[in-house]
């Protein structure tokens, strides 16, 4: 249910408030009315951090996307696959193993 339907329903309901003559039970509704705008409040204020929060993530996405190319690559030493950044895959170029420590030179 979005926010906009709470507030139409909540609406609705104040004008049938008004209608009641008896004092003491307008007084509670009326209370009850009051209380469910102020969680409307609350929700919106909510739903916007929250697609704050959103944004926020899909642009750590975004740049862990860009950053996280990786080539799988097989230690002479010990054989245990692993992964190196695409940027240190370069001909010539040392990579420890993260297993046994064995140094690999990349040869492409
Ligand atoms: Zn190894």
């Amino acid at each position: 249910m979005a926010l906009e339907d709470i507030r139409v329903d909540v609406e609705k309901l104040q004008k049938e408030m008004e209608k009641i003559e008896d004092g003491s039970i307008k007084a509670v509704l009326s209370g009850i009315l009051s209380v469910l705008r102020k969680v409307d409040v609350v929700l919106d204020e909510l739903s916007d951090q929250i697609s704050v929060i959103d944004e926020d993530l899909s642009e750590i996405e975004d740049s862990y996307r860009t950053d996280t190319e990786f080539m799988s690559m097989k230690c002479v030493h010990c054989g245990e696959e692993f992964f190196v950044a695409a940027d240190d895959y370069q001909d010539g170029n040392e990579v420890i193993c993260p297993n046994c420590g064995g140094v690999n030179i990349i040869r492409l």
